[in-house]
């Protein structure tokens, strides 16, 4: 991978990036197709990254379904699939680890302690194989992607970072690989977490500023589905993910649930137009 990189870079060509876990949805794709237009060449990794999961978290049971991704990405025409082992990526005596503060330790990494440490940490090593001028993220995992943005910074590293919209099913679930674990009756349910959001926006539209309200409308909607427990339901920062106490500048609400056994997230993007006299709702 870094050979074919650095021949690439010789050539002065525009390298994207697209880092996955593999299980490819039309998220994925959208990625990659927008990775397409704005490079060539582009790569794709597939990893199923050990150091971001928790010891009873799904690694163990997460898809890996690699014949049908390469499939998709050969139908894409990307560039190449770069699938690292774990044992290259993590050998005998792996011991450091890159660690965003503060950012990290809220809404998913309190939920799932380690968990940004591993992603920083695989795609540090990522940047610094391909070296790409180009990454692209999904907004579906917008603190993953600040992160991301975050460490790029403090770290000068010269990758810029593309953030991509959600992609959603029909119904307004977003795309996930995990929601394959999903029975036909969960699957049901789990559209609770896009619906949360709609009544934030809902909220917004007829001129609620105040988070308590907002959290509350979330929290309302998400507990009238029993089928789905609720992680967190919170307005917060765009830049800090800390909580505010009115929407006054940009910021995400952000929402997670238990939809049976299987964890899911989704967000929406709060931005001021007008001079917040009016929000703009991006899901
Ligand atoms: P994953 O394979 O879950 O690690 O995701 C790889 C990349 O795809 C990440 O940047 C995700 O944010 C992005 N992604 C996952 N689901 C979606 C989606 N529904 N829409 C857009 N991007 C997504």
């Amino acid at each position: 991978m870094k050979e074919k990189a650095r021949e690439a870079r010789q050539e002065q060509r525009v390298i994207g990036l697209v880092p996955t876990m593999g299980a490819l949805h039309a998220g994925h794709m959208a990625l990659v197709e927008r990775a397409r237009k704005e490079c060539a060449p582009v790569y794709t990794s597939i990893f199923l990254n050990p150091t971001q999961f928790g010891p009873h978290e799904d690694l163990s049971k997460y898809p890996r379904p690699l014949e049908a991704d390469v499939e998709k990405l050969t139908a894409a025409q990307v560039d190449g699939l770069f699938l690292p082992t774990s044992e290259g990526m993590y050998p005998q005596g792996f011991s450091t680890y890159i660690h965003v503060e503060g950012l990290s330790e809220r809404l998913e990494g309190k939920s799932r302690p380690g968990h940004f440490r591993g992603v920083a940490t695989v795609v540090l090593k990522l940047f610094e194989i391909v070296q790409p001028d180009y990454a692209y993220f999904g907004r579906k995992d917008a603190q993953q992607a600040r992160i991301i943005q975050k460490m790029a910074k403090d770290l000068n590293l010269d990758v810029e970072l593309v953030i991509c919209p959600t992609v959603r099913e029909a119904d307004g679930l977003a795309m996930s690989s995990r929601n394959a674990y999903l029975n036909p009756e969960e699957r049901r349910a789990a559209t609770v977490l896009f619906r949360a959001l709609k009544a934030v926006e809902k909220e917004l539209s007829a001129g609620v500023r105040d988070t308590l309200a907002l959290q509350h409308a979330m929290r309302k909607v998400l507990g009238g589905e029993k089928h789905a427990r609720v992680d967190y339901a919170e307005i917060v920062d765009a830049e800090t993910f800390e909580p505010v106490v009115r929407v006054g500048r940009t910021c995400y609400a952000v929402v997670a649930a238990w939809v049976g056994k299987t964890r899911l997230i989704d967000n929406a993007l709060l931005e001021m137009r007008d001079g917040a006299e009016e929000i703009a709702v991006t899901l």
